[in-house]
């Protein structure tokens, strides 16, 4: 195998040519492919991450162009799905990884096929519920995932592994509600930079460093603040704990 186009990465002391063979072998679930999907997708292909699946129901739109890197006016024009072309953008870019598009909602009722398989889920979707379900999803099958989120200049990221850290349900409690946001306002800099956050704790992950980043990061951008909030497991965690899954399993006491 010739890790040549690698090489950057693998004089990296965090990743080594152990780690680039990791990730060759890594499996991963994309679930979004806008602004921090695009960034998320193009790191970890030309990073050389060995499976990636991308979801998104969406199209492509003349105001995704804007921060939606994988993406240009004809794809607009013709009104394309993003899974789809973001996974022919990327062949073009690195054809020795496996890339699968899947243009579809994520529900309760796909959500664990979809994971199926996966070394690590990364979150680029851009509401609450999906982020509850991946939460429930990977907390159940024992599969770490990565949250991120923005918001005019601002972003936010954790990452969640079973059974070691806090899930979502630690931190927002269960079923929150969330106002529902419609078309929020962003800079393009903010998905770019969360996203990046977020592939480089992928990384950290698949190539098995245990130094991952323990808690919820916050930065915004316009003023250039950056915080860490410390979170802790919630000792009765009905998600992480008592392992009730209310959104996959609605039925079930
Ligand atoms: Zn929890």
């Amino acid at each position: 195998m010739n890790l040549e186009r690698y090489s950057r990465q693998i004089l990296f002391s965090g990743i080594g040519e152990k780690g680039q063979k990791r990730l060759l072998e890594s499996s991963i679930t994309l679930i979004g492919c806008g602004g921090l999907g695009c960034v998320i997708a193009n790191n970890l292909a030309r990073g050389g991450v060995g499976r990636i699946k991308i979801v998104d129901k969406d199209m492509v739109e003349l105001s995704d162009l804007q921060r939606q890197i994988l993406f240009n006016e004809e794809d607009a024009k013709n009104k394309s799905p993003k899974a789809r072309v973001a996974v022919e953008k990327l062949r073009g870019i690195n054809s020795s990884i496996q890339l699968e598009a899947k243009v579809c909602e994520v529900e309760p009722r796909n959500i664990e096929n979809l994971i199926e398989g996966s070394h690590l889920v990364l979150d680029a979707t851009d509401n609450m519920k999906t982020r509850f379900l991946i939460n429930e999803a990977c907390v159940k099958n024992k599969i770490p995932w990565i949250y991120g989120g923005v918001f005019g200049s601002m972003g936010m990221s954790m990452t969640v592994v079973p059974e070691k850290t806090p899930c979502l349900t630690c931190v927002f409690g269960e079923f929150p509600s969330f106002p529902e946001l419609g078309t929020i306002p962003l800079i393009n800099a903010a998905p770019i930079i969360i996203a990046s956050w977020q592939t480089t704790e992928a990384l950290k992950i698949l190539v098995g460093d245990e130094n991952l980043n323990p808690d919820l990061i916050y930065l915004d951008l316009w003023p250039g603040s950056f915080r860490r909030i410390k979170i802790k497991r919630r000792k009765d965690c009905p998600t992480c704990i008592e392992r009730k899954f209310g959104l996959l399993e609605p039925g079930k006491k």
